[in-house]
C-alpha cells in the first residue's frame, strides 16, 4: 500500500472514524484500501463510514516475541474484526476492567474504541473493545 491511499483511512481513524472503501460501478465494501476494486478493477472508489460495530471473530494476546519495534506496548492483543458490513479487519483490542483480555471471546459483540491514551507512540490502527450492548 502506497502512503497516499492509506492516508485517508489514517485521517478518518484520527478522527475517530472508521472507513471502508466502497466501489462506485460494483458498489462492493472492500478492506483494505486499493487503487481498483478487487471485484470489477474499478478505479472509482469511494469511502463509506463503518458503523464500528462488528463481532470479534478471533484474536490472540501478546506477552513476548513482539515485531521490531512494538516491544514496548507488550502485553497487547490483536483481533480479527467482522464487521456489520461484511468485511473484516486486524485490530488492537482494549484490555478490559483488569487490564487483561480474560473477559474476551470469539463471536461476541465488539465497537470501534478510541486508542489509550497509554500507547507509547501514536499508531495509525483501529481500536475495539467489548460492546456493552449485546447482539
Ligand atoms: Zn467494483
Amino acid at each position: 500500500m502506497s502512503t497516499a491511499i492509506v492516508a485517508a483511512f489514517r485521517e478518518g481513524l484520527e478522527r475517530g472514524e472508521l472507513l471502508i472503501q466502497k466501489c462506485a460501478e460494483c458498489r462492493k465494501l472492500n478492506m483494505y484500501p486499493r487503487y481498483a476494486c478487487p471485484f470489477c478493477q474499478s478505479e472509482n472508489l469511494h469511502w463509506q463510514r463503518s458503523t464500528g460495530r462488528g463481532r470479534l471473530h478471533s484474536f490472540t494476546v501478546l506477552r513476548m516475541g513482539a515485531p521490531e519495534g512494538f516491544e514496548a506496548d507488550l502485553p497487547y492483543a490483536l483481533g480479527v474484526i467482522k464487521l456489520e458490513e461484511g468485511v473484516q479487519l486486524l485490530a488492537r483490542l482494549l484490555p478490559d476492567a483488569a487490564g487483561d483480555w480474560g473477559s474476551y471471546v470469539c463471536d461476541q459483540a465488539v465497537e470501534l474504541a478510541a486508542p489509550p491514551t497509554t500507547q507509547p507512540q501514536y499508531r495509525p490502527c483501529a481500536w475495539f473493545r467489548r460492546s456493552n450492548v449485546s447482539r
